[in-house]
């Protein structure tokens, strides 16, 4: 399975070392065992979780600065950060979802990888997002198949730094940039780029899409009740 992992990501431009092939496959051990009681992926063959999940993830890990604080909004069973951690065991991770299970499964995973400098949190976003210890206290946010980027941009940008930067993960985003640019400047963000991937074996394209943090989010942001996903700025 590790020279399996290897050869894929390696087909993708990225060398795995042997601790992180190891990681990897480990990781993928436990998304098959406890897959039927927390209900984490709909993708169980191993080649697509390799390049759907795992490559798809770690894409980005070279754009991150040395020894970064990273939080991962909705991060379901560890995508993207789990990845991004294994790429890059010296940023310092938090990873929150809602959803209970989801975060007991992280901590199992955190353990067994060896992990240090990570925090599972149990939490909604808005909720987390207006607590003095994680309001912008970020360099990196990260976020994969969320929200859309005018709603995800109200869960995430509170959580970033001025001058830190939000990667938001799309598979199609062109329509969703233009109807995102208001809630970004409220927000206090400023589209920077969008970077652009070619999964490997033909899998797909994939684009993040990097928010620079150029001023403070005003405090009133991530509204409750909902407001981000229903009413979007
Ligand atoms: N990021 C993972 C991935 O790419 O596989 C999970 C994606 S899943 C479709 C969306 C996740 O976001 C779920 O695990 C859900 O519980 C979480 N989520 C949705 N809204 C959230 C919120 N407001 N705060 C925290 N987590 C949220």
């Amino acid at each position: 399975m590790d020279e399996k992992l290897k050869e894929i990501f390696n087909s993708a431009g990225i060398i795995l070392n042997d601790l992180q092939a190891k990681q990897f496959t480990q990781y993928y051990d436990l998304l098959i065992e406890y897959n039927k009681m927390f209900n984490l992926t709909a993708i169980t063959e191993p080649t697509e979780v390799f390049v759907k999940h795992f490559v798809d993830s770690a894409l980005p890990y070279k754009t991150i600065v040395e020894g970064a604080t990273v939080i991962d909004v909705g991060t379901g069973a560890g995508f993207p950060l789990i990845p991004l951690k294994i790429m890059r065991p010296d940023i310092k991770i938090t990873l929150v979802d809602s959803l209970n299970k989801r975060v007991n499964f992280l901590n199992v995973v955190v353990e067994k990888l060896g992990f240090t400098n990570v925090k599972c949190i149990h939490s909604r976003a808005e909720d987390l997002a207006n607590n003095v210890e994680y309001r912008e206290k970020f360099d990196v946010c990260v976020a994969r198949a969320v929200a859309k980027l005018n709603t995800l941009a109200e869960l995430t940008l509170p959580f970033v730094k001025v001058d830190g930067v939000l990667l938001a993960y799309k598979s199609d985003v062109e329509a969703e940039l233009v109807g995102a640019s208001r809630a970004l400047t409220i927000l206090g963000g400023k589209l920077d780029k969008v970077l652009s991937f070619e999964l490997p074996l033909g899998m797909g394209r994939r684009t993040i899409v990097v928010v620079n943090k150029v001023a403070r989010s005003p405090n009133k942001y991530p509204r409750g009740q909902n407001k981000p996903k229903n009413n979007p700025l």
